[in-house]
């Protein structure tokens, strides 16, 4: 039989991978991330998203979303005709006082619903329904970047997924940080449609389903305590809300760990009755796993594969920095601003950087303060790969930023109890013992320590943090260089652009002080020209054309995707 790859997704686009793989008798997908370029052309996700009560209706309707009855989940469907619905009552139990309404889709309308996509959009319309077979076998998770998990809300939870301790750690730490609405990438919340139609809670199951997941690293110990939502004492609980399985029977599958910006990522090979076909994820050779990314790539040569679906973050970029460089450029910052407070802007998701900054205030003999979530996060990292992430809360050099709260969440009343917090009024006593962990989504709470100090507070703000890919993030740029301004932070790392009549256009950050997770141009066709499959098939790039330049002189065959055509892979 022969295979096929289709690109829902991560196509002309950086992100939004959603690649279909299918041979015969099973199929897979690569990713099923969010694709914030398509998204972001109708919505900001704060004062216009998509409505949570019409369901899949607003991402189909844009073609955020690809129309794929089958992996797509059917309680998402909404209902105009109340004539499409069969309303039973239940009659009260236990303490209820009132009957209950338990609304059904009929199956027409679920028939309607997906022929009007198959009309609309007839390229893009794939049916993937398979009678009593799951529609899909498996999702490979290559890493908890969301533009490679952020759609996986809308799966159906009977697809299994497949993916390392790590990454599925960080998908239950992210989900319990955002109360339960993850990115659905371990477990959905059921929903039920109401009288009128309207996709609402589920008052009949509410507790989260939980997908199947295997963990293709070998699985962590055996939960054993149910309902152990929130709680981060020790592996087994947190393993608890996720459902392990073994890997899907029939498919040879092969994943290898990568350098990347988040730990846990990897890429994948799976043998086809054309070949091996491999999935690169997101790679970079700058970090400290660096040669994750070469072994990755001699392995990946000697089976000779027939496709390689190969990522192209900065096919246009050149600039190699590594994270030792970003480490001596900011440690020359910190000790630059003696007596002064430092906050140090970063993803903490990327711990390597993290790392980064406890060696600086080892160094410089500081306390780093981080937010509770990332270090919620961060136990959650331990957890699951303690060789890999080391316990940096236990560090004396680290401690938690006191962030205020009226009620904190369980989670954060836990974390808080476990280690030792420091507020505003203490840092305002002596600011150079401290570097604040702090990104734009937590400055406000510089606000304290400046009404604490009267306007006073002397600090550096070190932007060690990602370039604006899109608009969006130029004006939270722009936003983020404002606040440093109104606080009077000197800053390091960002450089205006202004009009001559002084007003700020354009933030970029200044060279040397972020490494980027992603290759270079350079690095990408070396990568290529070492793996050298038969065919490479460009993802995860505004610029796929490129290529062409960059396989020159080699016998690799550039298969440019469009998106929702499948490709024949011989
Ligand atoms: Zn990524």
């Amino acid at each position: 039989m022969p295979t096929f790859i289709t690109c829902y997704g991560g196509v002309d686009e950086i992100g939004g991978n959603k690649i279909l793989l299918e041979d015969g008798s099973w199929r897979l997908f690569f990713d099923f991330g969010r694709s914030f370029g398509r998204y972001g052309k109708y919505f900001d996700g704060v004062f216009i998203s998509e409505r949570p009560q019409r369901g899949l209706l607003d991402l189909l309707a844009l073609e955020v979303l690809p129309p794929l009855p089958g992996l797509l989940r059917n309680d998402l469907i909404p209902v105009f005709d109340p004539a499409s619905l069969r309303v039973t009552e239940i009659p009260p139990v236990g303490r209820q006082k009132k009957p209950r309404q338990r609304v059904e889709i009929l199956p027409r309308a679920i028939k309607a619903f997906w022929d009007y996509w198959r009309e609309r959009f007839p390229e893009a319309f794939r049916d993937l329904r398979r009678g009593r077979r799951k529609p899909v076998d498996a999702i490979l998770i290559s890493h908890a970047h969301l533009d490679h998990i952020g759609d996986m809300i809308y799966v159906s939870p009977e697809i299994p997924v497949c993916g390392t301790q790590m990454t599925a750690f960080i998908g239950k730490a992210m989900s319990d940080l955002s109360n339960g609405r993850g990115s659905g990438m371990l477990s959905v919340k059921s929903r039920a449609l109401t009288p009128d139609g309207f996709v609402g809670s589920d008052s009949e199951h509410r507790t989260s389903i939980s997908r199947p997941w295997h963990f293709v690293d070998g699985a962590p110990p055996t939960p054993t305590l149910p309902n152990s939502h929130t709680l981060l004492d020790n592996v087994a609980s947190f393993a608890a809300d996720i459902n392990p399985q073994p890997a899907p029977a029939r498919i040879k599958l092969k994943h290898w760990p990568v350098d990347h910006s988040l730990f846990g990522a990897v890429g994948y090979a799976v043998e086809t009755d054309s070949g091996w076909v491999a999935y690169t994820g997101d790679i970079r050779f700058t970090g400290m796993n660096q040669n994750h990314t070469r072994a990755f790539a001699e392995q990946l040569a000697a089976l000779r594969p027939a496709a390689l679906l190969c990522e192209g973050t900065r096919i246009n970029g050149s600039g190699r920095v590594t994270e030792a460089q970003v480490h001596d450029n900011c440690l020359r910052a910190v000790k630059k601003a003696s007596g002064k407070l430092i906050v140090a802007d970063f993803s903490p998701r990327n711990v390597e950087r993290l790392l980064t900054f406890v060696s600086i205030a080892e160094t410089t003999n500081r306390i780093l303060l981080v937010q509770p979530k990332d270090a919620y996060l961060l136990r959650a990292m331990h957890l699951a790969d303690p060789a890999m992430v080391a316990d940096v809360m236990a560090n004396s050099h680290v401690k938690l930023h006191a962030d205020p709260k009226a009620r904190p969440a369980e989670w954060e009343t836990r974390i808080r109890a476990q280690y030792e917090s420091v507020g505003p009024a203490q840092i305002q006593k002596n600011p150079a013992d401290y570097i604040l962990a702090f990104s734009l989504t937590d400055i406000a709470d510089m606000l304290d320590l400046d009404f604490l100090t009267r306007g006073e507070t002397r600090g550096v703000y070190i932007f060690s943090n990602s370039q604006a890919y899109d608009d969006e993030q130029n004006v939270d740029l722009i936003r983020l260089w404002n606040w440093t301004q109104r606080l009077g932070l000197e800053v390091v790392g960002l450089r205006p652009r202004r009009t001559p009549r002084g007003e700020v256009i354009e933030v970029r950050p200044e060279v040397g002080f972020h490494s980027s997770g992603h290759a270079n141009a350079e690095e990408l066709a070396e990568f290529a020209r070492s793996v050298n499959p038969k065919s490479l098939i460009p993802i995860h790039t505004s610029a796929p054309g490129k290529w062409a330049e960059m396989l020159k002189g080699t016998k690799i065959e550039l298969v440019l995707p469009k998106y929702a055509r499948p490709i024949r892979v011989d």
